[in-house]
């Protein structure tokens, strides 16, 4: 399609412009989606604070930030069309990692490790725009009772979905999550549609903790604000109590934050399993008291992006197995975006997870 959109092009550290800009050429294996929603993730916040490098060739911009996105079909390159998997209409939710499909890691089904990827809003423009161009191979069709907001969830909810199935949860298990994120409180959900006997989440900010409990944690525990009417000076404790003192049976670390990553191995149980989800500083370092893991049995384990997940994740959203509506709590104009990531950023009035609709 030729013509001028617009974009909010973010250029170096806190400059980032609305301007015209034009829409994206498709080629023959690509396709055109005009932009409906796109959610604001903590990584855009670390991009535009110049706190991480993009994935462009030299790290930096001009570039369309925006990955969590979903859209209309408005445009087919040849291979779509002659395949006709897709029309013009569809809706659409758009996964940012165009993984090639025919490197070694695609080719044994470790999408989220290939070595050839295009990221839609990393790499290349991304959803903070009227229009974004993305492979068809990464595109998936939403049914009919999945709004465009709710479907700008799925990229996070994906990798919430792949961190949730290694943590291998049982029927009856004692599991606990730390950091109420909107990622951390979707995989809370997950949890315990999986069959958890008890949930724990355990944060540090009393409003996240709240809707925490109001989605399935039978505990909540707020480890910083001793204000809070949820606060313990003791976890370890507290976990001792509740399950008798045999610990968890399922950890999930949905935070980065180096201190919170100690706790895990205080709070589980023999044969327990830790899946490590939440993105530290890329210096840090967990220390693991070898010893007493071994004794225990436990397993530890790391779970990164969304390998082959989109589907269910789909599905979670679809047939309500997951309330998105819970953690979308604010919704800006794409002229708005600047304010928008200082307002997500600055926590002003308690933001879970907020859509940019263009
Ligand atoms: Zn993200
Ligand atoms: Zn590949």
């Amino acid at each position: 399609m030729k013509g001028k959109m617009k974009a909010m092009v973010f250029y170096e550290k806190l400059n980032m412009k609305y301007e015209e800009i034009d829409i994206p050429q498709v080629g023959p294996d690509e396709v055109l989606v005009k932009v409906k929603a796109c959610g604001i993730c903590g990584s855009d916040i670390a991009y535009y604070w110049g706190m991480s490098p993009l994935e462009t060739a030299d790290g930096k911009g001009p570039l369309v930030l925006g990955h969590e996105l979903s859209g209309e079909i408005v445009e087919l390159g040849d291979l779509p069309k002659s395949l006709g998997l897709f029309k013009v209409g569809d809706r659409v939710a758009v996964d940012p990692l165009q993984y090639c499909n025919a490197c070694e890691a695609c080719k044994k089904g470790q999408v989220n490790l290939c070595e050839e990827k295009i990221v839609t809003g990393v790499s290349v423009n991304g959803g903070f725009a009227e229009y974004v161009k993305s492979k068809y191979t990464t595109l998936f069709k939403l049914p009919e009772n999945v709004t465009y907001e709710q479907a700008a969830f799925c990229e996070p909810l994906g990798d919430a979905i792949y961190a949730v199935q290694k943590l291998e949860v049982t029927l009856g298990d004692f599991c606990v999550v730390i950091g109420p994120g909107p990622i951390g409180l979707a995989q809370a959900q997950l949890i315990k549609s999986s069959g958890a006997g008890t949930l724990v989440v355990i944060g540090t900010r009393d409003y996240r903790l709240d809707v925490a409990k109001n989605n399935g944690a039978d505990h909540v525990y707020n480890i910083k604000d001793s204000a809070s009417k949820y606060y313990t000076s003791d976890i370890t404790k507290k976990i001792s109590d509740l399950t008798g003192g045999k610990m968890a049976d399922r950890v999930l670390v949905a935070t980065g934050n180096p201190e919170s990553m100690k706790i895990p191995f205080d709070i589980s149980g023999r044969r327990s399993i830790i899946v490590f989800f939440g993105l530290p500083g890329e210096n840090d370092v967990v220390e693991v008291p070898a010893l007493q893991s071994i004794f225990w049995d436990k397993t530890i384990k790391f779970s990164w992006l969304a390998p082959l997940t989109w589907p269910k994740a789909i599905n979670a959203i679809s047939t309500k197995l997951i309330d998105v509506e819970s953690l979308v709590t604010h919704k800006f104009k794409l002229e708005e975006l600047v304010s928008a990531l200082e307002k997500v950023k600055n926590r002003v009035g308690n933001p879970m997870k907020a859509l940019v609709i263009p």
